[in-house]
């Protein structure tokens, strides 16, 4: 039993209930955890291997770093392919026992943040949130041919729905584990002397990856929320939600200030402004805009983080000592490269 979780106390003790809450949750934690810690380790090694030029992509580069960048990539590919992973979340995220226990994760969330405010632990309450009122309302709502949006072959909605999951899961997670350490890092001699520093860089850590994942979440919902309505046209249609500019003003005499929320206005002589259509409305999705609008507010601090993370990475001391070994090929083009003007790390 996790003490976050509120969901489980007292009838938890029922070992046949314990098994239905272990069972919904592991459903989704564990292709989640294939799919995101693969994938993203993919992505993150492409960094990596980037921040080095040219060298990265060599064998000489110290860490072998285009050789973990494949390795990461077959990752993400034995053992289950990405696209497995998404298939088998699409189904098991949608259980009723797993959203109930992600109800009670997205609140423990909350209460995290009330104690520990810089952890971006707010921050993913809100995404979290929004990504479930994105899911209750895909299920319902059909796209612009009146077709159903969330359906087991719909993967172009079904699949960004299970990623966006994995990035709230993984964010989470993190937050978890700097807790952890917080509670019993103190009986721990390894980070004992360092721990309330450790804890410090860990939290920003948290916040800054809360802050990535909010938008990540942000950006498939908003996507998908809106994506699959057809864009206003300038037909009859559309112009007939337009103002007039002479209707306008006469608006304007009994409702001063009225203009100022009209987007779209046609010119006394009936020609529109230059774009697309007229603006796309948000009807049946106002939640999902004070959602939205909630969740820039929420990254309020999250580079704030990163700017202190950072600080800290640049006093870190990196051990001359290599801690992997060299390959004979490489061994002898190092002391090759040792007679060779030192690369400045830039
Ligand atoms: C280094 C390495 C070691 C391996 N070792 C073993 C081993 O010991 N034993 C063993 O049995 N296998 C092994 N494999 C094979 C591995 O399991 C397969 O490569 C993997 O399952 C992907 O299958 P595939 O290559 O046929 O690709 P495919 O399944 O053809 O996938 C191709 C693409 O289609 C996508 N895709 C697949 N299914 C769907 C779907 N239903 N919907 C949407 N998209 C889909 C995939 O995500 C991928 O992008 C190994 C592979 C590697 C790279």
């Amino acid at each position: 039993m996790r003490p976050d979780n509120p969901a489980r106390t007292g009838i938890e003790r029922d070992p046949l209930v314990e098994f239905v809450l272990k069972d919904a949750e592991a459903n989704v934690l564990c292709p989640a955890t294939k799919l995101w810690n693969t994938g993203h380790g993919a992505n993150v090694m492409r960094e990596a291997v980037s921040l080095m030029g040219g060298y990265g992509i060599t064998e000489d580069c110290p860490g072998f770093l285009a050789g973990k960048w494949m390795d990461a990539q077959l990752e993400a590919t034995y053992e289950g392919p990405e696209a497995v992973q998404r298939r088998q979340l699409t189904i098991t995220m949608t259980s009723e026992v797993f959203l109930a226990q992600f109800r009670a994760w997205t609140a423990a969330m909350r209460r995290i943040a009330s104690t520990n405010p810089g952890s971006g632990a707010c921050t993913l309450a809100s995404a979290m949130q929004m990504w479930l009122w994105t899911l209750n309302h895909l299920q319902k709502a059909t796209d612009a041919a009146g077709n159903k949006l969330y359906h087991g072959q719909r993967q172009g909605v079904t699949f960004p729905m299970a990623d966006a999951l994995c990035w709230l899961l993984a964010s989470r997670c993190q937050i978890l584990d700097v807790l952890e350490l917080e509670r019993r890092g103190a009986s721990d001699p390894a980070v004992a002397d360092s721990l309330t520093g450790t804890v410090q860089f860990l939290s920003d850590l948290c916040h800054v990856q809360a802050a990535q994942a909010a938008g990540e979440v942000g950006r498939i919902c908003a996507e998908l929320v809106f994506g699959y309505n057809r864009h206003p046209a300038w037909d009859d249609e559309g112009i007939s939600c337009c103002f007039s500019a002479c209707e306008l003003a006469e608006y304007e005499e009994t409702m001063p200030g009225i203009s100022a929320f009209a987007t779209d206005v046609l010119s006394v002589d009936g020609r529109h402004p230059r774009k697309a259509g007229p603006c796309a409305g948000c009807a049946g999705a106002e939640s999902f805009m004070q959602l939205q609008n909630k969740l820039s507010r929420c990254l309020s601090g999250s580079r704030l983080a990163k700017d202190r993370a950072a600080q800290t990475v640049s006093a870190v001391m990196i051990p001359e000592a290599l801690d992997y070994p060299l390959r004979a090929s490489s061994a002898s083009r190092a002391a090759v490269s040792t007679q060779l003007p030192r690369r400045r790390a830039t």
